[in-house]
């Protein structure tokens, strides 16, 4: 409809405004805010991943990749972002929102759940905020998917 809405809402700026209405002219630095579908005035935006023709439903996250259960966050290939960049994007992201909400008490501030490109990018920004955080990781090893990717 042309509202503009959802273009000013990118923080990625991934929309723009062509012939009056919102496209997504830079698709690629798109890391799954949904920041877009949120502030649509009309609901015009559904979130897939895949194809237009062939979605699979994604779970819904805030911008901040918090998730509609209060306190978890979702990053990462988990959300439905199948990019190394973009797990780590996203993970950085999440633990940027988590610092800003820092509860008293408990043994931890957080807890990061895997370490993949998602939960080590998360990892270092619970460093750098100086946050108490634990990483659990099932595997023997670091690095998630990559870690496994075949040889060559
Ligand atoms: C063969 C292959 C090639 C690829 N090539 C590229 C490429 O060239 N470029 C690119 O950008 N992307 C590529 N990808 C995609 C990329 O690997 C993923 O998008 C990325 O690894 C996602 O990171 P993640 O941290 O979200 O998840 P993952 O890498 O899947 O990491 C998740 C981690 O969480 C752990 N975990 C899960 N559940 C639990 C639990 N309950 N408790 C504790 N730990 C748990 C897992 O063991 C794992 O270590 C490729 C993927 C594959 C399979």
């Amino acid at each position: 409809m042309g509202s503009d809405a959802c273009t000013k809402a990118c923080p990625e700026q991934a929309l723009g405004i062509v012939n009056g209405k919102a496209y997504l002219v830079n698709p690629t630095v798109c890391i799954g805010h949904g920041a877009c579908a949120a502030t649509c005035p009309v609901e015009a935006i559904t979130l897939v991943f895949g194809t237009e023709r062939r979605g699979i439903d994604i779970p819904y996250v805030k911008p901040t990749f918090e998730t509609n259960v209060s306190g978890i966050y979702i990053a990462g290939e988990l959300g439905g972002m199948g990019l190394i960049r973009k797990a780590t994007e996203q993970g950085c992201q999440a633990m940027e929102a988590i610092a800003g909400h820092r509860a008293d008490g408990g043994r931890f501030d957080v807890v990061i759940v895997g370490a993949g490109p998602a939960g080590l990018s998360a990892t270092l920004g619970a460093m750098a905020h100086q946050l108490r955080f634990v990483t659990l990781e099932q595997e023997e090893s670091f690095g998630g998917t990559v870690y496994h990717y075949p040889p060559r």
